[in-house]
């Protein structure tokens, strides 16, 4: 029986659009669905709005900074309206752009929820069933809400704190994740006061601990305070404005709290049961390395899957499924040393292996470690400095871990990822030049381990 598409798409984001354009290159006829808008969270309401709202707030040290430089900057002030205006039009026209490419590789966008119902069919909204020969699940993650807090129907998540209509000058960040150590960061440098509240007793959990504890202490200095070990017991709308109560006996007074507790894949209510689709505790959808479910027809890729929650892991993903089954070209998606930074102020950039998971997995670890003040800095007058660490397999020499705090972290990290994806030894690292003057040389320049670590 012939269907209406070769591939329908549930979810425009990073990997649907991706999958989408790809497999109409390859001749196929395509449909993508989409409830909310083009892009997907990474565009709309991600990395692309949060790098952008990262900027405006470090201009803040720009200002402070250029003074040691012999500049006069006269009074500075921030207008939260215009910037999220100007954020809202570029918002506006890569939705635009992500539309017309799809429609340029001749993929049809359907504006509108759509669920499975059934191996080979989709639902959508206005009741219409649309069958396919296969189906692609993209539909990402949503953020969390713990729903037994009194009150917690006046928190915010990541989903609206880009649309506020006005600055919160008082704001509770609750998490010690990626979410919330960026926005903690965003707001602190646009002048709002920030009280982060986390129930673990350091922040990042699972990156290296002393990045973890530098970034912490840069960002106190940076006036965000830290509850750690602590949670959020009630919230109440008062006169003063939000009012969170804490197991430690807080009562913090806020203009808004966001919430940033992790992301649940987006499979409630997707219709997967009326295909038997498999899934994992937590709703993730189970698939192989080739994206495949354990129904024939259906596959799924990116944060719906829960595999590493990154925009261009979803985006390969994408591009693998789409190689695979319609391009003749079986791909499978490598997930080992994934580059990855937190935009937070200091940026992290990481990649590899953090020196405790080195040390529980190998023999041998050495331990290179540099700590500086950039060159900036010094005419800044500025008291931060740069963290940089490198995890070195004793047995091997291979490089296996990576770990930079300080300005452009994630730009450095890109690169030392293309390095040890090929292998890179301690002294291929070594054998590089310098470039100088610049912060990036002393991953080049570490000749003696400060550590050099060895089992029992
Ligand atoms: P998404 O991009 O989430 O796309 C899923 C799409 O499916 C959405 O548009 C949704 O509306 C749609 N959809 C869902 N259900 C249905 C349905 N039933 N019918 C029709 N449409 C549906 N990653 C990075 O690499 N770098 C970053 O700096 C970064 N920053 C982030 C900042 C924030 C605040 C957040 C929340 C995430 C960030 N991420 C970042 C993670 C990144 O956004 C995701 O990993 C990525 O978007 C996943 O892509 P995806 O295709 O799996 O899903
Ligand atoms: P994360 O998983 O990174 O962090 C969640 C945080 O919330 C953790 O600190 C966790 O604590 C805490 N937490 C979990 N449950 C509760 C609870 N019930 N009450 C209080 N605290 C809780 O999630 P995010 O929401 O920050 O981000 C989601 C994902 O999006 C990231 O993991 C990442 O994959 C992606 N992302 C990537 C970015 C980037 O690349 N720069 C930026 C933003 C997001 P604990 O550690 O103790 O479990």
């Amino acid at each position: 029986m012939a269907h209406d598409y070769d591939l329908f798409v549930i979810g425009a984001g990073s990997g649907g659009v991706r999958a989408a354009r790809i497999a109409a290159g390859y001749g196929a006829r395509v449909a993508v669905a989409e409830e909310y808008r083009v892009g997907g969270t990474c565009v709309i309401r991600g990395c692309v709005p949060k790098k952008l709202m990262v900027y405006a707030a470090r201009f803040a040290d720009d200002f402070a900074d250029a003074a040691g430089f012999g500049w006069n900057v006269g009074a500075t002030s921030f207008d939260w309206t215009r910037l999220i205006a100007a954020k809202d039009r570029e918002i506006d026209r890569l939705e635009a752009a992500y539309g017309s490419t799809l429609g340029k590789a001749g993929v049809e966008v359907i504006r509108s929820r759509a669920v499975v119902d059934g191996p080979n069919a989709v639902r959508l909204a206005d009741g219409r069933r649309i069958t396919a020969g296969k189906i692609l699940i993209a539909t990402g993650g949503r953020p969390n809400l713990d729903a037994a807090i009194p009150g917690i129907e006046h928190v915010i998540t990541s989903n609206e704190v880009f649309h506020l209509a006005e600055q919160p000058h008082r704001v509770i960040v609750v998490g010690g994740g990626y979410i919330a150590v960026e926005f903690a960061g965003i707001f602190a440098g646009l002048g709002s006061r920030v009280t982060q509240i986390y129930r673990g007793p350091e922040i990042l959990r699972g990156f290296d601990n002393e990045v973890r504890a530098q970034v912490r202490a840069d960002m106190a200095r940076r006036g965000v305070d830290f509850m750690l070990n602590d949670l959020i017991t009630r919230i109440d709308r008062t006169d003063a404005g939000l009012v969170a109560t804490t197991r430690g006996g807080g009562r913090i007074e806020a203009d808004q709290i966001l919430y940033a507790i992790g992301r649940a894949p987006a499979t409630e209510g997707l219709g997967l049961e009326t295909a038997g689709v498999e899934m994992l505790a937590g709703g993730a959808i189970k698939v192989d390395a080739f994206s495949r479910t354990n129904v024939a027809s259906i596959f799924a890729v990116g944060d719906v899957t829960d595999r590493v929650n990154l925009t261009p892991v979803a985006i390969r993903e994408g591009h693998a499924f789409a190689d695979s089954e319609f391009g003749g070209k079986p791909v499978s998606v490598d997930h080992e040393l994934i580059p990855t930074a937190v935009f937070s102020t200091p940026e992290i950039g990481t990649v590899g292996l953090s020196e405790e998971e080195a040390k529980r997995t190998l023999d041998g670890v050495d331990v290179y470690r540099a700590g500086f003040r950039p060159m900036r800095n010094t005419l800044a007058g500025r008291d931060e400095r740069m963290l940089m660490k490198l995890l070195v397999d004793a047995a091997t020499d291979k490089v296996i871990g990576c770990h930079i705090v300080g300005p452009d972290a994630a730009e450095m990290v890109q690169l030392v990822g293309v390095a040890m994806k090929m292998g890179a030894t301690k002294v291929d690292f070594d054998a590089t030049m310098a470039l100088h003057p610049s912060a990036a040389e002393e991953l080049v320049t570490m000749r003696t381990p400060s550590e050099r670590w060895r089992r029992g």
